[in-house]
């Protein structure tokens, strides 16, 4: 297939801004933007809906190979589907973020997710935010990045980011459940959270949002010019 553009991978840990920051450069580049979270926390969703164990991997297999995720445009957040259940808001809800490292940690799940991500960025023009895209999934990406910023400030913009959808959950529990959701993603035996070798790191901790994504634009401008 005739790639049309450059493949972006954007990793980093839980509330490092990789989402926001991605849909902004993916709207300057004319890209498609995939969000890799939201597709483990579909499946988790269904996971929890249909109450099979999080850690029974047959079953959470099982479950995935019946169900399409699929996104859709929407401002000011892409939509998510399952099937035909829109799940935009619900994937986002406090059961779902504290269960989703386990059914992410499921070595069937990761090998079937990533094989779809590999689809959907086989013709490049995409970026893409997750934890394993630099090192695993799209291992040939032109430009990796790795965003980190220090707890504190990623809890101060979880709870920015959920007061806006009505979630209440209070900041000294946001980080610990950042904190506890980075160990989980980082210790699993596949593909955890890690900077690739070849990754470029950006501390977003004291830059805006802008200052980030320009930094990014630059980075890809550099590549698409070679
Ligand atoms: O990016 P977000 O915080 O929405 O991701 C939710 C969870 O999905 C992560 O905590 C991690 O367990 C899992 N994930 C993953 N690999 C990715 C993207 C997300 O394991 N590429």
């Amino acid at each position: 297939m005739e790639k049309q553009g450059l493949q972006v991978a954007i990793d980093g840990p839980a509330s490092a801004g990789k989402s926001t920051v991605a849909k902004i450069v993916a709207q300057r580049f004319h890209y498609i933007y995939c969000d890799t979270g939201a597709m483990y926390r579909a499946i988790t969703w269904k996971v929890l809906q249909a109450g099979v164990a999080l850690t029974d991997e047959t079953a959470v297999k099982a479950l995935l190979d019946q169900i399409t995720i699929r996104f859709e445009p929407g401002t000011p957040v892409q939509k998510v589907f399952v099937d035909d259940t829109e799940v935009t808001l619900a994937i986002r809800q406090p059961d779902v973020t504290n269960s989703v490292s386990a059914v992410s940690a499921l070595p069937a799940v990761r090998s079937e997710l990533t094989e779809r991500q590999r689809q959907i960025a086989e013709a490049g023009g995409i970026v893409m935010d997750g934890r394993d895209i630099g090192s695993t999934v799209l291992p040939h990406a032109e430009v990796k990045i790795f965003l980190v910023a220090s707890v504190d400030e990623r809890a101060q913009r979880r709870l920015k980011d959920n007061a806006a959808k009505g979630i209440t959950t209070p900041l000294a529990t946001l980080k610990h459940e950042i904190e506890e959701r980075d160990r989980k993603d980082s210790t699993r035996k596949v593909s955890p959270l890690t900077q690739a070798a070849d990754a470029i790191r950006l501390d977003t901790t004291s830059m805006s949002i802008e200052q980030v994504a320009d930094k990014i634009a630059e980075i890809i401008k550099e590549k698409e010019s070679h």
